[in-house]
């Protein structure tokens, strides 16, 4: 009888288990007709946005960058590239047409931990100090020509209301900052120091390096977008538009200026949060933890006990994920040991272990299809999702995508593609090229620190 017992309280947790994932499965089904419905309203909101409507939900930001890389720039030039718990600094020796990039150097610098919770002034000064170092060890490849003063481009990737090309200030933290708020989520935390909102942050950096005794000038402050929509159409002139697929998601292309009530130029859109949220790699670890949690509540997924380190915050971080989500042993055994060191959980199920990838299918499936959904949604805009006859066999689309979550999760960034591709259709989809662009946002905006030098005219 006792064994009865057992297969019957056996048989209840496999229902209950089974219920949750029927509620997730339903609640992230992305169809293909709802992925057409997102298309169409993100160019409608697109549209609203650029009209500057108060209440549009979608930003489209003006990047001040009235011309692209054309190739011809030449010189040299650094970067700077901010946008999470650490910075690239970039040189760049740059020869015109034929010689293109010459040379290139750069260093990553992660910003110590004192520095992620102190002021904005504290951590200008780190960088410019790196900076400055950095700027000392320049070599004989790189010349500057008599007289001139070093120019940077500033990639800082984060919503800037810009006021030039090389000004602008802060809109609000993303990639975690409004969850900030609760103070729970730790790694969280350093993306709020660097500037407050509100400030320009291109003043805050100069006035840095006049302190390191830095004679560099910012001739361009760019998204990390605008920098890979830059970096792309340098290395191949069909480069319509840049997506990042990484801790955060967000677009950039070119509009036409007679569209924009406010100005010409070009915008990167800052997409939605909660978009943003269902898509990057800052989130995605995150919902599979909660689900897991819930099933681990609900369903005794993990043993009787809910494991205490499955309810901390962000204890599942996506490359964990991915990591799960690649095991191709019989028994996942790698995506075991994952839940064994990360969350603390021993000796898991087969069972288990495989509603976890299934967990991890359904969270990953439903950001990429949601990312494809929104990258239709600019190529139509673009009028680039249907493929004009006559130019048939010319006509090329690229879309340049960085960022570590379409780099390195690949089910992911597998998953996008098919979508794009069953979104545009056989025909349509034989002409558009996605392609990793990778560090284009780096030498990018060393690109349009040239093309905005403070010397081009002079050229
Ligand atoms: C920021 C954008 C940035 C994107 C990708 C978002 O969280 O708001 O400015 O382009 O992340 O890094
Ligand atoms: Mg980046």
């Amino acid at each position: 009888r006792r064994r009865r017992r057992r297969r019957d309280a056996e048989d209840e947790r496999k229902r209950k288990a089974a219920a949750v994932i029927e509620e997730v499965e339903q609640k992230f089904a992305t169809p293909t007709a709802l992925l057409r419905g997102i298309a169409d309203a993100m160019v409608e909101e697109m549209e609203r946005g650029l009209r500057a409507d108060p209440h549009a939900p979608l930003k489209m930001v003006i990047s001040y960058v009235d011309n692209l890389p054309t190739g011809d720039e030449h010189g040299l030039f650094y970067a700077l590239d901010l946008g999470g718990t650490n910075f690239r600094v970039i040189r760049v020796q740059l020869g015109g047409r034929e010689k293109r990039v010459v040379k290139q150097q750069y260093q990553e610098v992660s910003i110590p931990p004192h520095l992620m919770v102190g002021t904005s002034t504290e951590l200008f000064d780190f960088i410019a100090a790196e900076l400055e170092k950095f700027v000392r060890t320049e070599g004989e490849d790189f010349h500057l020509p008599e007289g001139r003063q070093r120019e940077l481009g500033f990639t800082f990737s984060f919503p800037v209301n810009q006021t030039s090309i090389s000004s602008g200030t802060l809109i609000k933290w993303t990639k975690g900052f409004s969850i900030n708020g609760t103070g729970q989520a730790f790694y969280l935390v350093p993306k709020k120091i660097y500037v407050s909102v509100g400030e320009d942050v291109v003043a805050e950096l100069s006035r840095a390096m006049e302190r390191q005794g830095l004679d560099m000038k910012v001739t361009a402050l760019v998204n990390d977008t605008v920098g890979t929509l830059a970096g792309g159409r340098y290395g191949d002139n069909d480069v319509v538009a840049a997506v990042i697929l990484g801790t955060g998601t967000n677009a950039a292309y070119v509009e036409h200026a007679n569209v924009i009530p406010k100005w010409n130029g070009l915008l990167p859109k800052s997409g939605d949060m909660i978009y943003e949220k269902m898509i990057s790699g800052m989130y995605l670890g995150e919902i599979v933890r909660r689900i897991l949690l819930k099933l681990a509540h609900d369903a005794s997924l993990f043993g009787d006990v809910v494991p205490p380190k499955l309810e901390q915050l962000f204890a599942l971080r996506t490359p964990d994920v991915s990591a799960m989500h690649h095991d191709t042993s019989h028994d996942l055994k790698h995506l075991g040991a994952k839940l064994k060191d990360i969350l603390g959980i021993p000796d898991t199920s087969l069972e288990a272990r495989y509603i976890t990838l299934h967990v991890c299918d359904l969270v990953a499936e439903r950001g990429a299809r949601l990312a494809a959904a929104g990258i239709y949604g600019i190529l139509k805009k673009l009028g680039k999702d249907k493929v004009p006859s006559d130019d048939f066999k010319t006509h090329r689309t690229v879309v340049a995508i960085d960022g570590g979550l379409y780099e390195h999760y690949k089910k992911f960034s597998a998953c996008l593609e098919a979508t794009i591709a069953d979104l545009l259709g056989e025909e349509a989809a034989s002409s558009v090229v996605v392609k990793l662009a990778n560090d284009g946002s780096g030498i990018g905006a060393a690109l349009l620190a040239a093309s905005h030098s403070q010397y081009a005219e002079a050229e």
